[in-house]
């Protein structure tokens, strides 16, 4: 393979700089090869660089290079097929995903483009206020020639409120049931905060299993223990890994005790656990908060304020806690944009759908003739795509195309499983700007 320069979210040999969006595991992917990180400079967050010797302990710390939310870095790099140097200036962005997560803007002799990696985007929120100014002053009115959005809700339906809101939805579900043990489902980074919203709310601390615990305490988080415990006996709720939460655990637990499990998650993701072992088969997310009508299919998603929270299934409430952007936080990130062009960064999600179909509009690039197709778009919209302008506001030299390969981008199958692998690579063939 020709030898790059810069790669996000993809951590094999190649590029000669690498980025790490944030921590979770579909992102991390090589990280973790045997004899530990060593292929390159990593950029990541400070909160990410503080919390990779404990997910990667072959990690050179020498090779990390913290980058705050705001901060700018530049990075002199060389073609690898000319050897002519080519300078790059990179700005980091929040992401308000999940602790240390962040955008990455670049711009330089690769033109302009910002890799989103997983992002929310609450529309009338003061951090994402925050986040939306620090990418408007990053950009200075330039114009991004390519957008690798987080298209994991990108579908008109999949809609949903505030993560304050659903929290005190969450809250007011475990209030309900004053006599029931409770069990919400987290994955090893994320949702700390409604975590601790829910700890205020109800005055009581939450379990958490010990690795959960290190993390929480790394991020700065509970420093006096007050919230977060590991006893089982100080508290009913218990903070546990969401794989564990199952139609069965729970069945499994209500015999010792009542109690009822709440997955906080975009998406419904509560299987028996024998079908998670099998094909993807998931059960339809009639009962859900952000659900209406079985028969009308799952990506009936819509929020519906006045609709209280349902039961998922026996016993297991699942409600739109997000940490990704949903549609219409979507739409304000690609109207505040407006980019030459957009890809979607997620190959596999609960409902895959091409960014170009419900955004091109919003693309310079666009032209009558692009209808895009919504799913089963192997890339063929994603290549050999000519940006309009460049960083400078100045057109892209005449045979200077960024070129795509979307064979990790794009899946043909519309599944609900979750999202199996992202990242980009970003080369310079001579004239070619290849993203793989
Ligand atoms: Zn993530």
């Amino acid at each position: 393979m020709e030898e790059g320069l810069v790669s996000v979210d993809k951590f094999s040999a190649g590029s000669q700089a690498y980025f790490l969006t944030h921590l979770h595991q579909d992102h991390t992917r090589g990280l973790g090869a045997a004899g530990g990180w060593r292929h390159g400079p990593l950029y990541c967050s400070p909160t990410t660089a503080r919390l990779l010797p404990t997910r990667f302990p072959g990690i050179d710390a020498s090779l990390l290079r913290p980058l705050a939310p705001g901060a700018s870095a530049s990075l002199s790099l060389s073609s690898p097929t000319s050897d002519r140097p080519l300078s790059l200036r990179v700005t980091a962005i929040p992401a308000l995903h999940c602790p240390g997560s962040l955008m990455y803007l670049f711009r330089g002799d690769l033109g302009c483009m910002l890799y989103t990696g997983d992002f929310r985007w609450e529309v009338g929120c003061d951090r994402a206020r925050r986040a939306k100014q620090a990418l408007l002053d990053a950009l200075g009115g330039d114009t991004v020639d390519l957008v690798y959005l987080d298209n994991t809700y990108c579908h008109p339906s999949l809609n949903f409120p505030p993560r304050l809101v659903v929290a005190e939805q969450i809250v007011n579900i475990i209030r309900a049931h004053p006599d029931h043990e409770v069990i919400i489902g987290v994955d090893t980074l994320g949702k700390e905060d409604l975590l601790l919203h829910i700890s205020r709310a109800l005055q009581t601390k939450i379990w958490v299993w010990p690795q959960r615990l290190l993390t929480i305490h790394l991020l700065g988080i509970d420093e006096n223990h007050e919230v977060f415990t590991t006893q089982t006996s100080l508290t009913k709720i218990r903070a546990v890994p969401r794989y564990s939460v199952t139609i069965e655990s729970l069945e499994a637990l209500n015999t010792v005790c009542p109690t009822i499990g709440i997955m906080p998650s975009g998406i419904p993701w509560l299987l028996r656990s024998s079908e998670e072992k099998a094909k993807p088969k998931v059960r339809p997310p009639a009962k859900s908060a952000r659900s209406k009508g079985r028969d009308e299919g799952p990506t009936k998603m819509d929020y519906d304020p006045l609709s209280p929270p349902k039961l998922f299934d026996k016993d297991s409430y699942t409600l739109p806690y997000s940490e990704h952007a949903c549609f219409s936080e979507l739409k304000d990130f690609m109207q505040t944009v407006r980019p030459s062009t957009v890809v979607g960064i997620v190959s596999t999600s609960f409902c895959y759908v091409n960014p170009r179909h419900h955004f091109r509009h919003l693309c310079s690039d666009s032209d009558a003739n692009d209808v895009g197709t919504p799913i089963n778009n192997k890339g063929r919209d994603s290549d050999n795509l000519t940006p309009k302008r460049r960083h400078n506001g100045s057109a892209t030299p005449e045979g200077k195309k960024i070129r795509i390969s979307g064979s990790s981008l794009y899946r043909s199958k519309v599944t609900m499983k979750r999202k199996d692998g992202c990242g980009a690579r970003i080369n310079d063939t001579e004239e070619l700007i290849g993203v793989a």
